[in-house]
Parts: structure tokens; sequence; C-alpha cells
């Protein structure tokens, strides 16, 4: 499944760094069919331990992961909106992903230059956000030129539309927080496809582990919250002395460091759940692995990912809960207790489900 996280951030801020973490801990974009390979997309393996769970029961020739990819998005400048810098070309990046994650620096360091002369992360999420925003009223005006002229027919869909879209001009133009903008103005955004729609995570850039809540990270949490969207603070620079280790010295390092994982993971994990996926495995002796569906995917769309063929010739799913799964130990004994289930084409898939799919195909 082909969804990407696009990676935005101003100049300096460890994005670059971030970024080459991320493909350097990464997979070969060749060997996923799905991905052009392109130096700004990253694929990366989402680290789920119930993966390894499921191994440790079936002991399988091979264990597959699931995967997510990250485009690094080069080009904010100020008056991207307008066409500045690589202005156009920044915009249409973030048209074709569909989640954001943020990079942004919350760290001094005076031999980093700041393109606006002083560490200030609240600052610079207003930079990007402006020019979302601008592009954003930009195509709201359009659609309110188009539909005027519809709407003067006295279509009362069309008045209704019209209306809509006027107030989500105002609510953008005023800089009114999308939480406080009610369930049709929301769904009149998306259905425009603004850039401001899009799930958005920050991601604060930190000098130290141990700085994880300095007052730029508080700052950032600050106006995240009141924006309903996560936060992660990492440090870029550690990340990518990591990916470089071999898997002692970084456990060991990570031990001196009291952390439990790499920060990529969480990041991961995040921009996973960002983009609304969820994970079904499937477990025989060959392989046990990870599939990535949409939130709400029905047992047929989800088969329908490991092959169009079983979505059209779907039977029924078997299906097991994860945790159902561990506690059993495997497919027999959650058979004994009753915990093995047959579904049907309208049963939603819940994230976790081990399942076999029975197909006619
Ligand atoms: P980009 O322009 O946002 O892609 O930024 P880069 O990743 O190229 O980083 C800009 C500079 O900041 C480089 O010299 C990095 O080594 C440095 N840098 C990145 N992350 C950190 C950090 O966490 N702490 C410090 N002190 N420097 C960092």
């Amino acid at each position: 499944m082909s969804v990407k996280c696009g990676l935005v951030g101003l100049p300096n801020v460890g994005k670059s760094t971030f970024f080459n973490a991320l493909t350097e801990s990464g997979v070969e974009a060749h060997n996923y069919p799905f991905c052009t390979i392109e130096p700004n997309l990253g694929v990366v393996e989402v680290p789920d331990p119930r993966l390894f769970a499921i191994r440790d029961i079936v002991s399988p020739q091979k264990t597959i992961p699931a995967q997510m990819s990250f485009l690094d998005i080069a080009g904010l400048v100020a008056g991207a909106s307008e066409g500045e810098g690589l202005g156009n070309k920044f915009l249409g990046h973030i048209r074709e992903v569909e989640a954001v994650a943020h990079v942004i620096r919350c760290f001094e360091d005076e031999n980093v230059t700041h393109v606006d002369g002083s560490v200030d992360p609240v600052r610079d999420i207003l930079t990007i956000e402006t020019e979302l925003r601008l592009a954003d009223i930009q195509t709201i005006e359009r659609a309110i030129l188009k539909i005027k002229k519809l709407a003067k027919s006295g279509n009362k869909e069309e008045v209704r539309l019209l209306g809509l879209y006027e107030d989500l001009l105002e609510k953008l133009s005023s800089e009114e927080a999308m939480t406080t903008w009610g369930d049709e103005l929301h769904q009149t955004a998306q259905n425009l496809h603004l850039l401001i729609c899009k799930p958005m995570m920050y991601i604060a850039n930190i000098s130290d582990p141990t700085d994880e809540d300095n007052e730029y990270v508080r700052a950032v949490k600050q106006y995240a919250a009141g924006h309903g969207r996560p936060v992660l603070a990492i440090c870029a620079k550690l990340e990518s002395e990591l990916v470089g280790l071999d898997a002692d010295e970084k456990l060991e390092l990570l031990n001196e460091l009291d952390m439990s994982e790499p920060g990529l993971n969480r990041v991961i994990r995040m921009g996973y759940s960002l983009l609304g996926l969820e994970t079904f495995f499937t477990a025989g002796p060959k392989e046990v692995r990870a599939w990535t569906i949409k939130k709400g995917y029905l047992a047929n769309q989800a088969a329908g990912v490991i092959h169009t063929d079983f979505e059209k010739h779907f039977i029924r799913a078997e299906v097991i809960a994860y945790q159902d799964y561990i506690n059993c130990k495997g497919e027999q004994v959650a058979k004994d207790q009753g915990l093995w289930r047959l579904e049907g084409k309208d049963y939603t898939v819940i994230d976790g489900d081990v399942i076999y799919f029975r197909t006619s195909a």
C-alpha cells in the first residue's frame, strides 16, 4: 500500500540529518515495486514487536515487516505560495502525501545558523503553516468564483456550498484553529483537498536526548495541543550515529542513554498511525508477515492487499485476535478455546488480527 508521509522543515533544522538516518535504517526502495526510486523517498520497515512475538511462536522461514515511506520535501521558503523558491514544487509534493511530519529546530548551536537569526520553534511552525494556509486560500477563492456562477441560478445545494466556502475563507483568513471548525466545515475542507487538512505531526529536533523538555519543546507542545497534533522530541544527530552502529554497539549506546529503542522507531510508528494505517498479520511456516491496511478496512478489502484476486474471490476470513493468538501460543489452542472465528465480507478488521483468507482464487 503506497501511502506517504511528507517531511517538511525550514533549512538548517536537521531535516536532512533525520531523513538520512531514516533512509539508512530503511530498506532498499527497489525491493518494493510500488516505489519509484527517488532520492527523496525513504522506505522504512515499521518496527512492530507484535510481528516478532508471532514469529517466535511460528518459527517461519521468513519474517516480513510492514513498510511505510517518507518523502523528503525540500524547497520551503516564506513566499512559497506565491511561487517563491521551489514554492510550487513544494506545494505539489505536499498535495501528493497523505500526512505531514514537520521537523522543527529545538536546539541551540551557534555554529548552525538559523534562517531567521534565532531559534523560535513556534515562529518556524507558523512560517510553514502560513504558506499552506495561503495556498489553501487561493484554492478556496478559485472554488468560490466557480460556484458563484452556478449559485446564480438559485440551486439550493450550490447556494449552501457557496456559504460553506465563504465560511472557510473567513476561518482561514482569520487563522482560526481547525479544532473549532465543526464537522461540516471539516468535510468541506476535505472535499476541496485543502493542505491544512492533512494530518500533521511535529518532530522537535533536540541536541541531546535528555533535553526532551527544554523550553523550545514545551513551546511546540503547547502549540500542538491547541491544534490537536502529536509531538515527538528526538535527536536527529544521535539517530544518525545510531544507524551507523552494529546491533551490539547500538544496544550499548541506547542502554547508556537509558533509551529502550531508537527515536526513529517512535517516529515511524507515529507516522504510520497519522496516516490512518493499521496492521494485520498472516502466519504460516513459510512466512510471518505484517500487512498494511487503512483503518476500517473490511475483510475482503484486507484480502485485496495481499492479492487483488483474493478480494474478488473472497469467501471467508479465519481470524484470531492478536492477544488471543499470543495467549494461546498459536492457532491450535485458539481453536480449542473457541477463539478462532470465521468472518464474512462485512467484518471490519481489527489492528493486530491474525488472518487466513479462504478464497476461490
Ligand atoms: P536541514 O537543512 O534541515 O536539512 O539541516 P541539516 O540536517 O543539513 O542540518 C543542518 C546542520 O545542523 C548540520 O550541520 C547538522 O549537523 C546540524 N544538526 C542537525 N541536528 C542537530 C542537532 O540535534 N544538534 C546540533 N547541535 N546540530 C544539529
